[in-house]
């Protein structure tokens, strides 16, 4: 039930039934060291070259926790208005894959460090409030890599490889409650929702966020059920999708696949899924239909943790102002519409277009040069606006000498090209390039007199009174000083001449 032809169309799945999202995001924590021991936490580093006897597991070592990564789970809690437990305890879950070298892996089970709080995003005007379960800490396990197979799973593959240093990197899991209520946007709510927790993850300092690396994880639930249904249908967990818009389109993979599935009068399964980025769907993984045991317990190892209410409230006197609270601020500051606000920052360019501002820039020219010339650069490309070879700064400056006069739009645009060309500085380019306005009317005669040479019939309408006929004879000077002539004062002089 994956072929195209298979799946019940997008807008007919939702005539019928009603979507449930759940979302599961881990992030890896920027702790300089690992959860439970010293180990540095640098991504990219020579394979188990970052281990120890605590993170191997070696019979004899005992674990210490990181205060650092307590206090960034805090933060995490604080900033999702969630409460925070004033006792608890690590637990040890048991389980017997190669990639968790302790054959168990500490994490929080029914005592979280952080429950019950939500997270508000906006989505085409409306607003969701995400309710959020918990927050939890565990550590990460290794990295098995599968060779030789023709997917990079284990089916298939020659061999297999594993690497340890990520095997006990803090990790935090932020878990939703089941969200409802949101038709048919629930893929963009679900996108909408990761965006917003990666800014107040990147806001808080707490991690890098980057879903590239794998520093940020998530785990999509989907249900469906006829609307009016007294209970949720039964839910797919779709792993590690590793993209914004990924999770946007395994959501509503998911959707129109069941609809299909519960059309043609069959059941869903109780499942994992992989999504496949090159063709947007979802295959099986593994059943759930029989619950794991992981046996649980308390951790032996480890006291339990007390976070003292002194301690949380410093924290929290601390926290950094949140995203939304930033965007409102600055759409007030900038006098912007929420459109205009939301078109920044699904672009992309919100943080540069402050940093344009804070150099000098108007926020409407910041905003121009941004969401127009350099977008559409970006597009090009096929880059983000923010891997562009120019600096907030250097848009800055290019944006004031267009305000003194010294360039045009259409020299400006000469300016970037500059820059993004790696030729320096702005002035550096207009020097390098000569590309500056002329205004000097010395030097601006000689074309002019030869626009009206070459063009003797709109010399002689503007000379009968038809000054539109102008724009001709500034269109001929601005093409002799190759775009620099001021073509104001251009003008200014035609007419001086012919009239
Ligand atoms: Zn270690």
């Amino acid at each position: 039930m994956t072929r195209a032809a298979e799946l019940v169309p997008y807008d007919e799945a939702l005539a019928r039934y009603e979507p449930v999202i759940g979302l599961e995001t881990h992030v890896e924590l920027g702790t300089r060291t690992k959860m439970f021991c010293g180990c540095p936490t640098t991504f990219g580093l020579e394979p188990n070259s970052a281990v120890c006897p605590v993170c191997l597991g070696l019979p004899g070592s005992l674990p210490v926790t990181n205060r650092a990564a307590i206090e960034y789970t805090i933060r995490i809690g604080l900033a999702l208005n969630c409460s925070i437990a004033t006792w608890c305890r690590f637990a040890r879950k048991n389980y017997f894959y190669p990639d968790m070298p302790k054959d168990f892996q500490i994490s929080q089970y029914d005592e979280p460090l952080c429950t019950d709080g939500y997270l508000d995003v906006v989505v085409e005007g409306h607003t969701f409030r995400i309710g959020i379960e918990r927050v939890h800490l565990e550590e990460d396990t290794g990295k098995s890599l599968h060779v030789g197979g023709a997917t990079g799973r284990i089916h298939g593959a020659d061999y297999s490889l594993v690497d340890y240093n990520r095997a006990g990197i803090p990790l935090v899991e932020v878990v939703t409650k089941p969200v409802t209520g949101t038709g048919a946007l629930a893929p963009v709510v679900a996108r909408t929702y990761v965006t917003e927790l990666r800014d107040v993850l990147r806001s808080l300092g707490v991690s890098d966020v980057r879903m590239e690396e794998g520093s940020l994880r998530c785990d999509v639930n989907t249900s469906i059920a006829p609307p009016g249904a007294a209970e949720f249908g039964t839910r797919t967990e779709t792993k590690n999708v590793n993209s914004l818009r990924s999770i946007e389109r395994a959501v509503r993979f998911e959707i129109e696949r069941q609809a299909a599935v519960l059309g043609a009068g069959q059941r869903i399964l109780l499942e994992t899924r992989h999504f496949h980025e090159d063709n947007s769907t979802t295959t099986a993984g593994r059943s759930k239909e029989e619950a794991q045991d992981y046996r649980y317990f308390p951790e032996p190892d480890l006291a339990p943790l007390a976070p003292d209410p002194a301690w949380v409230e410093e924290i929290r006197a601390s926290l950094p102002e949140l995203p939304a609270a930033r965007r409102a601020r600055l759409q007030t500051e900038w006098e912007l519409s929420e459109l205009d606000m939301t078109a920044l920052s699904n672009a992309g360019a919100l943080d540069l277009v402050a940093a344009t501002v804070a150099a000098g820039s108007s926020p409407a020219d910041a905003r121009k040069w941004w969401l127009g010339e350099l977008a559409r650069r970006a597009n090009e490309s096929g880059i983000e606006l923010s891997d562009l070879a120019i600096t907030p700064a250097q848009v800055a400056r290019v944006s004031a000498l267009v305000q003194a006069g010294t360039l045009n739009d259409k020299l400006a645009r000469q300016v970037l090209d500059g820059v993004l060309e790696g030729e320096g500085e702005p002035d550096a380019v207009v020097e390098a390039r000569g590309l500056a306005v002329v205004s000097d009317d010395s030097a601006l005669t000689a074309a002019v007199d030869a626009a009206i040479a070459g063009n003797p019939d709109a010399a002689a309408k503007i000379r009968d009174g038809k000054l539109a006929a102008a724009g001709a004879l500034v269109g001929d000077v601005m093409k002799a000083t190759r775009g620099r002539a001021d073509a104001n004062r251009a003008r200014e002089l035609i007419l001086e001449r012919l009239t």
